[in-house]
This record gives C-alpha cells, structure tokens and sequence, in this order.
C-alpha cells in the first residue's frame, strides 16, 4: 500500500508543534511525489545532485523524490526536514537579518537537522543525519 504523503505531513506537522521550536502551524502545505530527474532540476536546476527533497518557496510546496522508500524512516524523515523548512518560511524565519545570507541559509539547514534528528532519536533511531552539514558549502 503507497504511503500516504498527506497524511505523513499531518503526522509529522503535530510532531514539529509539540517542539515548540515555530508557532504553531495548522495546515501541511501541499506534498508532490515526483520523478528524480524533474526533481534535481527544481533543486539544483538539472545537473546530476544528490537532493532527494525539496521545499520550493515560489510555490510553497514540499517536492519529495519517488526514489524514496516511505516505509523507512530515515527516509520518511526527509518530508520533516523539508516541513521545517516550510515552517521557517511561514513563520518569517526564513532569514536572519543580522548574519550574511550564506549563514542565514547554514542556519535553516541546522535547524532542520536537529528536527529530523530529535524524531529518529524518538524512534530509536541514531542516524545523525546533520552531519551532512559538513559538506554543505555557500
Ligand atoms: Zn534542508
């Protein structure tokens, strides 16, 4: 049975309310499975990159690639992850105003991770998925 991304988002958005980390949100914004090639385009305009998963500000929605086995829950963390993004978005914490754009940016990326991390670690599950930070450059 193909997991139900709607219905993942709700899970995951009541999961990211009790961190209290954001205002509370009430709705998922729309989630679209799509095939990996379209997906690297939106992401990182169509050269070969790793991006599994995208929040795409323009039109506020989170892009999960099909690749991904939902079933997982590394994996299913990945639509967390891009739901923080979303809220920082909604929430007016998309930029922080006093640092450079590059940091503002390393900044979203390490709150996310620190969400993905918190729901593995609930799920006994240690994967310390921020360590890909190390590699992110601006
Ligand atoms: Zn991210």
């Amino acid at each position: 049975m193909p997991v139900d991304v709607n219905a993942l988002c709700v899970t995951f958005l009541l999961f990211l309310n009790q961190q209290g980390v954001y205002e509370n949100l009430d709705t998922c914004p729309p989630v679209r499975v799509i095939d990996v090639s379209s997906l690297q385009e939106l992401a990182c305009g169509g050269s070969d990159c790793p991006a599994k998963a995208f929040y795409n500000l323009d039109d506020k929605t989170i892009y999960l690639s099909n690749e991904l086995d939902l079933e997982n829950a590394v994996h299913k963390s990945i639509l967390l992850h891009e739901l923080v993004h979303y809220a920082q978005d909604v929430t007016g914490k998309w930029i922080h105003h006093d640092v450079s754009e590059c940091r503002s940016y390393l900044m979203r990326e390490l709150a996310a991770f620190k969400v993905q991390e918190r729901y593995l670690l609930d799920n006994n599950i240690q994967h310390p998925v921020g360590r890909q930070l190390l590699m992110y450059r601006c």
